[in-house]
C-alpha cells in the first residue's frame, strides 16, 4: 500500500511553510496552492503536516497489527532498545 499525504486545497492559505520545509523537495506550488509536485520523493515523514498553520495537510495512517517482540518486518524488537 502506498500512502501520500492528503493536501486539503480548500484550506491552503498558500504560505508555502510546507514546500519550504520538505526536506526532499516533493512540494511545489500551483495556482497559489500546495501541492505534491514529486510524489515518489516523499518519504512519509510528517514534517509538512506538523508545520501547516491550518491542517491542511493530513498523512494518514496504516494500523499494522504484528506479534508482540516483532517489528512489521518480522525482525526481533526489545524495549530496552
Ligand atoms: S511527508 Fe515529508 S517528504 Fe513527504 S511531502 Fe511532507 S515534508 Fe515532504
Ligand atoms: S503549509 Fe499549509 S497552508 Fe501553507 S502552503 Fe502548505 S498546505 Fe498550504
Amino acid at each position: 500500500m502506498y500512502l501520500l499525504p492528503i493536501i486539503h486545497l480548500e484550506l491552503c492559505t498558500g504560505c508555502e511553510c510546507c514546500v519550504l520545509c520538505c526536506p526532499t523537495q516533493a512540494l511545489g506550488m500551483r495556482d497559489g496552492k500546495a501541492f505534491l509536485m514529486y510524489p515518489e520523493r516523499c518519504d512519509y515523514e510528517a514534517r509538512c503536516e506538523e508545520v501547516c498553520p491550518v491542517g491542511a495537510i493530513e498523512l494518514p495512517y496504516r494500523i499494522v497489527l504484528g506479534t508482540p517482540g516483532e517489528d512489521s518486518q518480522g525482525e526481533k524488537t526489545s524495549a530496552l532498545g
